[in-house]
């Protein structure tokens, strides 16, 4: 054991836990080593460089039962619990602010079922969507969900922050694919949130309530999840708009014309650029130029050929009511492999040394149109260099959440702080609009400063007392959506 610094429980109190852990875990299943544990300090999303986040212990357990010795002990020692999945929430999910227990979810990575004729399965929670759709694909299925980053994203971490992906428009976001779930509770408890059909109507749901909780209610150890089967063919087209509000109200003629598309990703003309230059550049083809008011679709529709082919044409007739042009087809699909290889593949220059950075939120459709260009004004106004807007729009409806995102040099202490600024902003502009301030990624700690903003007094008393509920000693995940 190798501790050297202790967080707000007490060095005394680690100590005790750390033998207590490793009990249940085994010698492999816990360090402290400083090195070990500097892995743990961050997530994709920006933090300062001048702060650490050191946790105190990184646990590494492999059953529902060991997590939940490890809980009930952090529990009895009140020391904070951080769940962890593939840290590429943006938001600062999984860091440990104050220190404590990380419990790294890689090791529950099994597949425990699968049941092709009622097409689900159930699963650890640490397996990444990936390897999931690997296994799903052998067997003539696929998994709904398909976030840019499912090659590092777990299961627990998808419902956890509850995101959007590229097949939304068919199957919706992270948490339509979720049946039930199995929990840990801050007390060590094992919950089951329902059984293998996801029927709420006896009530109450509880599953919904531990989708988007961001690890301040419990660790979600299994889930039982709906699988689709694998289209017999699929065809990705790119669609380029002179005008961002254009591209928004051409989804709805879609809709209005029954197109049923199986993937849908909104880019503005400066994300749009980033997605495909390297690519383009490898190939020895020029970027285009592209306004960053521009707004393009990659669109897919999936199904019986004649079906894909119908809708296709529909499509293209569509799309001229707003002035929208079908782009070349090699460039629609090396955008949908691009998607689907970020960040790991092909990445702009500038991530080299600046980080992506996003807020995403949610605003009612009439109120994209000038939260966008609210977006290039505040680019402008906090000196910041644009990644890009986008948009995912999620069935049955088609009701987009946003994605609005920067660079950040995180080492630069007054662009961070102009970067906080700029989240400030957007997040209040995204609740005056009647909108939320998480779309994809959650709250974090990166907008806990505004979650209770979102609310009125009495609503959020509401959400006050359901955290006490489940976690009266506040030992999940302090700092997120809370700031306490
Ligand atoms: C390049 C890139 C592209 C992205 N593209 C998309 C996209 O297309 N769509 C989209 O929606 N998002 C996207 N994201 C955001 C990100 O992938 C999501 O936020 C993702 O769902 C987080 O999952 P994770 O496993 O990495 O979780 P983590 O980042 O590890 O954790 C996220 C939160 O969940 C909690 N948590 C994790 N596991 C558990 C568990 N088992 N029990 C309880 N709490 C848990 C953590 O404490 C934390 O609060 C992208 C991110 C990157 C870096």
């Amino acid at each position: 054991m190798n501790i050297t610094r202790s967080s707000s429980p007490g060095i005394r109190a680690i100590e005790d836990v750390y033998e207590e852990i490793e009990r249940v875990v085994g010698e492999e299943g816990i360090t402290s080593e400083a090195c070990d544990r500097a892995c743990y300090t961050r997530d994709w999303g920006p933090l300062p460089t001048s702060q650490e986040y050191l946790p105190d212990l990184v646990v590494r357990p492999r059953t529902t039962e060991e997590v939940s010795e490890i809980v009930r002990l952090a529990n009895k020692y009140r020391i904070p619990v951080v769940p962890r999945g593939g840290a590429t929430s943006m938001q600062g999910g999984c860091v440990p602010l104050k220190g404590g227990i990380v419990i790294d979810t890689s090791t529950m990575n099994k597949i425990l079922e699968i049941d092709e004729d009622s097409r689900l399965v159930r699963v650890q929670t640490g397996l990444l969507i990936r390897d999931l759709n690997e296994e799903l694909e052998k067997r003539g299925l696929y998994y709904g969900d398909r976030p840019a980053s499912w090659i590092r994203t777990t299961v627990g971490g998808r419902i956890s922050v509850n995101g959007g992906g590229a097949f939304g428009p068919r199957w919706g976001r992270a948490i339509d694919q979720v049946i039930s779930l199995e929990v840990v509770l801050p007390t060590g408890e094992i919950i089951k949130t329902g059984s293998k059909v996801y029927e709420p109507s006896a009530g109450y749901d509880l599953t919904r309530l531990f989708l988007s909780s961001e690890g301040t209610l419990g660790v979600i150890t299994e889930a039982i999840l709906k699988v689709y089967p694998k289209p017999a063919c699929r065809k990705v087209d790119m669609i380029l708009y002179p005008k961002w509000e254009g591209m928004i109200r051409n989804i709805g003629r879609m809709l209005q014309a029954g197109l049923a598309p199986e993937i849908m990703t909104c880019h503005d003309g400066t994300r749009y650029r980033h997605y495909i230059e390297k690519k383009l550049l490898e190939e020895g083809r020029a970027v285009p130029e592209v306004a960053p008011d521009v707004g393009g679709i990659l669109i897919g529709f999936a199904g019986r050929e004649e079906l894909v082919e119908a809708q296709r044409k529909t499509m293209a007739e569509v799309i001229k009511e707003d002035d929208g042009k079908l782009g070349d087809p090699e460039v629609a699909n090396l955008w949908w492999e691009t998607r689907q290889g970020m960040p790991f593949n092909p990445w702009p220059k500038t991530q080299e040394k600046k980080r992506f950075a996003t807020i995403d939120f949610a605003v009612p459709i009439g109120k994209i149109g000038p939260v966008f260009r609210l977006y290039l004004q505040l680019s402008k106004k906090y000196k910041l260099e644009m990644y890009g807007g986008g948009t995912f729009h999620n069935a049955p409806d088609m009701f987009p959440t946003l994605t609005f995102a920067m660079f950040i040099d995180q080492r630069d202490q007054a662009e961070y702080e102009r970067w906080l600024k700029y989240v400030e902003e957007m997040a209040h502009a995204a609740i005056e609009a009647g909108g939320t301030i998480a779309g994809i990624s959650g709250v974090g700690s990166i907008k806990a400063p505004f979650f209770k903003d979102q609310y009125d007094r009495s609503t959020f008393e509401v959400i006050r007392k359901i955290k006490n509920v489940f976690d009266p000693n506040h030992i999940m995940n302090p700092g997120k959506k809370f700031t306490r």
